[in-house]
C-alpha cells in the first residue's frame, strides 16, 4: 500500500467578503481536491491542543500521529533537527534570532533579514568569545541560529518546564520591556544575550551595514527552548517507512525525528513563488520508494499571515493542479493507494495568524467509500460524522482504514 499526504498550510479560512463571502476552499478551483472529496471521506480534525501555540510545528506533529501534549518539547529542538544538530536527552535547544534593538524597541526581529553570510560571521564571533563547553552557537539561515545548551556530569542545563520565554516577532515595533526571559535559567540566558550584544557592537559586519543604509543585528534574542523530543519512530509505530518534501525547516525537523527522509526539492521557497510542479514530481518519483510520502506546502499558510485572499486561492490551485492531480494519478498505478489532503490548522485572512480551529480533509482510496458529503468545504466537512476532536487519532484511521480502526 502507498499513502500520499498533501498539507496546504493554513489553508481553512472563513467566508471572505473579497470572494463573495466564500472561503478560499469555496473560491478556488480546486478539481483534483473535489474527486478525492467524491470518491471518499470529507471530514474534521482540529490538530491543536488549547494548552499550546498554533503553529505548524504542533499542528503537523497531530497530523503525522503524534500526540503534542506527549511529545512536543518547543521549536528549537525541531529546528536543531532539521540543522543536523545531534542533542543528548538532557541537552537544550535554544532558538537564537539575530535581532536590531534600539532604546528598548524590538526593531527588527530578523536584523532585517539579514543574509545567512553576514549571520554566520556574527555568530562565530559570539562562538569564539562566549562558546563553552555547555553553550555552542549554531549558524542557520538569515537570522534565524540555534544555541545549544549541553548538560554536563555536574553541571545540568539551567532550565525546566516553567523556563517562559518570548517570540520576538511578537514584539515587532514595540519595547521589549518584560520580554526577557523568565523562570529557570533566565539569569543564564538574559546574561548571554548582553554579552553577545557586546561582541555585535562594534563587529566589523555591523560596521559595514551601517555604512550600507542598514540596520546592524545588535543583539540575539533567545526563545522556544526545549529538549529534544523522545518520540518513536514512525517506523515503529505504524511499521511504515516516509519522506518529507517541505521547505519549512519546522516539518524538515519533525520529519527527522520521526526517522522520515527529507526529499530537497529545487526552487521549494515557501512562498507562492515556490515549485509547486518540481514537489508534485519528487512526490510521486518517492512512492517507489517510500510507503508514505508526505508533501507539505507554505505558499497558503504565508497569504494567509499577508492576508491575501487571492494569492491564497492562487496558491491552493496551484497545489490542486500541480501536486494533487499528478500525485493521485501516480499512486493508482500502485493499485492500492490512499491519499490525504489536509490543512494542519486555519489561518484566516482576516486574523492573519493561525488559529486553533478544526480543520476540514479529505481521503480516498484502499477501503474508503464514498460518505456522502462529496465537496471540500469547512461548512460540508464540519456535518461529517467522520471526525477527531484529537487529531493525531487520524493517521491511525488513514493508515488501517475505516475497518480496522
Ligand atoms: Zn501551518
Amino acid at each position: 500500500m502507498k499513502y500520499v499526504m498533501i498539507l496546504p498550510d493554513g489553508c481553512a479560512d472563513e467566508p471572505i467578503p473579497m470572494l463573495g463571502d466564500r472561503t478560499i476552499l469555496e473560491a478556488a478551483r480546486i478539481p483534483n481536491m473535489t474527486q478525492i472529496a467524491r470518491q471518499g471521506i470529507v471530514g474534521w480534525s482540529n490538530n491543536t491542543p488549547k494548552a499550546l501555540a498554533a503553529g505548524s510545528d504542533v499542528a503537523t506533529m497531530s497530523l503525522l500521529g503524534y500526540d503534542p501534549m506527549a511529545f512536543y518539547t518547543g521549536r528549537a529542538p525541531l529546528e536543531a533537527a532539521a540543522m543536523g544538530i545531534e542533542m543528548g536527552p538532557e541537552d537544550w535547544a535554544v532558538r537564537c534570532n539575530l535581532v536590531t534593538i534600539e532604546n528598548g524597541k524590538m526593531v527588527s526581529f530578523n536584523a532585517e533579514q539579514i543574509t545567512s553570510e553576514e549571520g554566520a560571521e556574527l555568530i562565530e564571533a559570539a562562538q569564539e568569545r562566549l562558546g563553552s563547553e555547555t553553550v555552542t552557537f549554531f549558524s542557520g539561515v538569515s537570522y534565524r541560529n540555534i544555541v545549544l545548551w549541553r548538560e554536563l556530569p555536574d553541571f545540568p542545563a539551567p532550565f525546566g518546564e516553567e523556563t517562559r520565554t518570548f517570540a520576538p516577532h511578537d514584539y515587532s515595533d514595540s519595547s521589549i520591556f518584560g520580554a526577557h526571559p523568565q523562570g529557570p535559567g533566565s539569569v543564564e540566558l538574559t546574561k548571554l544575550m548582553s554579552e553577545v550584544h557586546r561582541i555585535f557592537s562594534d563587529h566589523p559586519v555591523n560596521r559595514r551595514r551601517i555604512a550600507n543604509g542598514k540596520k546592524p543585528a545588535t543583539d540575539v534574542w533567545l526563545w522556544g527552548q526545549g529538549r529534544k523530543p523522545s518520540m518513536p519512530t514512525f517506523t515503529e509505530r505504524f511499521g511504515k517507512t516516509g519522506a518529507m518534501i517541505t521547505a519549512v525547516d519546522l516539518l524538515r525537523g519533525l520529519a527527522v525525528n520521526l526517522g522520515w527522509d527529507c526529499i530537497p526539492v529545487e526552487g521549494a521557497t515557501g512562498f507562492f513563488n515556490t515549485n509547486f510542479k518540481g514537489k508534485g514530481e519528487a512526490a510521486a518519483a518517492a512512492l517507489e520508494k517510500y510507503d508514505v510520502v508526505c508533501v507539505h506546502v507554505e505558499a497558503t499558510d504565508e497569504a494567509g499571515h499577508d492576508g491575501d485572499p487571492k494569492t491564497k486561492v492562487y496558491s491552493l490551485e496551484q497545489i490542486d493542479e500541480h501536486i494533487v492531480g499528478p500525485l493521485h494519478e501516480a499512486a493508482k498505478k500502485y493499485g492500492e493507494y490512499r491519499i490525504l489532503v489536509t490543512p494542519d490548522h486555519p489561518t484566516p485572512c482576516r486574523l492573519k495568524t493561525h488559529t486553533h480551529l478544526n480543520v476540514p480533509w479529505l481521503m480516498c482510496g484502499t477501503g474508503f467509500q464514498s460518505n456522502g458529503i462529496g465537496v471540500y468545504t469547512e461548512a460540508e466537512a464540519a456535518k461529517s460524522a467522520v471526525h477527531f476532536e484529537n487529531g493525531f487519532e487520524m493517521m491511525e484511521f488513514f493508515m488501517n482504514g475505516p475497518e480496522r480502526s
